[in-house]
């Protein structure tokens, strides 16, 4: 047996899209870690201006883009709401492998899962002012160019799904339109 200490590795985000920042975090864990391990948060939710994709449609994003990247060992795992943060991280253990170590650079998370005894790492931030699910998805809407900032197999799902369209049509009517 060996000695040496395993450290299975979490990190969590929406990931709406998945861009280029969060690929070079994933990067850095799949060096640092043993596992690695990706939850989808708010699974639950799509076709919101904030939420667009489904929990399907980023894990296929994600897939795509970590094995383009030569990245082929990773469990992704959807992971809905409870809303009681009181409970999330037991929430969490429930649906993913076991893990010892979350990367995060949200305060709340951050809180709950060091609460609960977890190692947390922050993960620097990449070219954030652009590498940014908010500034991606506000690009969309107005006809920039935003498929420099996600990896090509991101950007190609996006494309295969109507994604742009999707996002417009939601900024326009929003699910109420029409009534
Ligand atoms: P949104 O603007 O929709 O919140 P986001 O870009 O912040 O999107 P999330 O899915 O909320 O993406 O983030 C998941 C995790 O990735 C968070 O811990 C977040 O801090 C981290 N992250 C987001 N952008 C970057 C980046 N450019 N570099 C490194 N980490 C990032
Ligand atoms: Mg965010």
């Amino acid at each position: 047996m060996s000695d040496v200490k395993r450290v299975d590795c979490l990190l969590i985000g929406r990931f709406q899209p998945f861009h280029l920042g969060h690929l070079e975090v994933v990067r850095k864990i799949a060096k640092e870690c043993d596992e690695l391990i990706i939850g989808i948060g708010s699974a639950q939710i799509s076709h919101t201006f904030d939420n667009p994709f489904t929990a399907g449609e980023r894990h296929l994003m994600i897939s795509r883009a970590l094995r383009a990247d030569g990245i082929k060992d990773f469990f992704l795992v959807p992971i809905v709401d409870i809303n009681q943060y009181g409970v999330w991280v037991s929430h969490v253990r429930s649906m993913v492998p076991p893990f010892e170590r979350v990367y995060t650079n949200n305060p709340l998370t951050k809180r709950l899962f060091s609460e609960a005894g977890y190692e947390v790492s922050a993960s620097p931030m990449f070219n954030r002012s652009q590498y940014s699910g908010t500034e991606i998805r506000k690009r969309m809407v107005e006809g920039d160019d935003w498929r420099k900032f996600v990896p090509n197999a991101v950007a190609e799902v996006i494309d295969s799904i109507d994604g742009v369209k999707r996002l417009r049509d939601l900024v326009q009517g929003g699910a109420d339109a029409g009534d």
